[in-house]
């Protein structure tokens, strides 16, 4: 609010009376000044009309407190010397109850009564009912967002509590499956005696999806470890083309059984460089599952690995020439990607996929973790990782891992 000038009285000089009339009148509200008897030493022409309104007939001889009042003057005074500068004192006029409102005004001790408006006192005015209400709004504001915090820590704790015995009940897991997918291995092996053909192909069957329960066990351990902050990345020098190529043997396996071809082609020029070599595993076994899994038989997936020239936009003004010659001589990253040509994923749902237990198609098995934890296992590398799809054109997964990782 901007403030008029302020205006300096001359040190110790009294204000002639005749200023005080004639400030009192340039007042609409009516105003009457008395001293602490009640006596009263002023009033302007809207008091006046004010009091005549009201039935009080004004003589300058009245008194404020037993005339118009009907309180003791030590009322007033008691209040005053406990320290209130302001007192509102009802009174009866007209058949209803007003309002005076008394401003002590300690250097000339005079007491200053301002008339409220009976109505206004009543129905409070747009003003102070508007100020009520932007007050209580605030305080109502303040008391959700308390509420809803207190709600969000709740359920926070309740999640926590929640992944805590999920994940001891798959650890509980962990050991039987273990035993059972050794005795089908002993099974199939034959050391036990001959099979025939459908007790193999049962058996082998019953191993896969045995498998499969180990690998979703597994993945939401790795989920509540890293949930509960306990990704530790062992970032040693490594050589990504074994790291992959173990891999690709190991599914390769699968993919024939499902009859999908699989393609695995890992670039000569992919450098040795530090990463966490057990991670990565987890990170493409994550993508190569879904491949398999969403590509029907007779399909095809392409797992691919390369050196790749990464371009992070930063604030810095790089000229575009620099750039491309730097493109062209110095790949910073690896690039793997996993192609498949199964049913795809519509556009909409390209970033919701990588959240945790977010899952599009509900056929397949899942727990919608796989791409979420693939994510998080790529940005520990401070790499990145997304995905190409249209519907029934088949996806790409991709992930890059910066080669200059320490
Ligand atoms: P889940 O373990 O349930 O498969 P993911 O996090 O791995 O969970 O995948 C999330 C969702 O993304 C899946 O439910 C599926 O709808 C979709 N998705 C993932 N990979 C593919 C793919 N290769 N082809 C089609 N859809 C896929």
């Amino acid at each position: 609010m901007r403030r008029g000038p302020v205006i300096e009285l001359p040190a110790k000089e009294a204000i002639p009376a005749s200023v005080i009339v004639a400030l009192l009148e340039l007042l609409d509200q009516p105003i009457l000044i008395s001293d602490r008897s009640g006596r009263i030493l002023q009033v302007n022409q809207s008091g006046i009309q004010r009091l005549g309104s009201h039935g009080f007939s004004f003589d300058p001889s009245s008194n404020l407190f037993s005339d118009l009042l009907h309180v003791h003057p030590n009322v007033i005074s008691d209040q005053i010397e406990a320290g209130e500068n302001q007192i509102d004192s009802k009174f009866d006029c007209c058949g209803g109850a007003a309002l005076a409102r008394i401003q002590w005004l300690p250097e000339a001790d005079w007491l200053v009564v301002r008339f409220e408006d009976p109505e206004k006192q009543l129905i409070p005015g747009p003003e102070a009912s508007g100020q009520h209400t932007v007050q209580g709004l605030l305080q109502e504001r303040e008391i959700t967002y308390r509420n809803l915090l207190a709600a969000y820590l709740r359920l926070q704790e309740v999640n926590r509590q929640k992944t805590v015995f999920l994940a001891s009940a798959a650890h509980e897991l962990k050991t039987p499956l273990a035993v059972i997918k050794g005795y089908y291995d002993l099974l199939l092996s034959g050391s036990l005696g001959k099979l025939t053909d459908k007790q193999r192909d049962i058996l082998q069957e019953s191993k896969e999806s045995c498998e499969r329960l180990v690998r979703l066990v597994s993945m939401f351990l790795n989920y509540s470890a890293l949930e509960s902050g306990k990704l530790v990345l062992h970032l040693r020098e490594n050589d990504l083309r074994d790291c992959l190529s173990e891999l690709a043997t190991r599914w390769h396996e699968a993919f024939v059984r499902k009859h999908v071809r699989l393609d695995t082609i890992l670039n000569a020029d992919i450098p040795i460089f530090k990463f966490d070599y057990q991670k990565v595993q987890q990170t493409v076994a994550n993508l190569l599952d879904n491949s398999l899994k969403h590509t029907p038989a007779g399909g095809h997936v392409i797992f691919r690995a390369e050196a790749h020239f990464w371009e992070r936009r930063s604030t810095e003004e790089v000229q575009a020439q620099d750039r491309r010659r730097e493109r062209v001589q110095h790949p910073n990253s690896i690039k793997v990607s996993v192609s498949d040509s199964g049913p795809g994923i519509a556009s909409e749902h390209h970033q919701e996929i990588f959240e945790d237990f977010v899952r599009v198609d509900r056929t397949s098995s899942g727990m919608g973790l796989g791409l979420a934890i693939a994510k998080r296992l790529v940005q520990a590398h401070r790499g990145k990782i997304w995905v190409e799809s249209e519907l029934r054109r088949g996806s790409t997964f991709t992930f890059l891992l910066p080669i200059d990782n320490s």
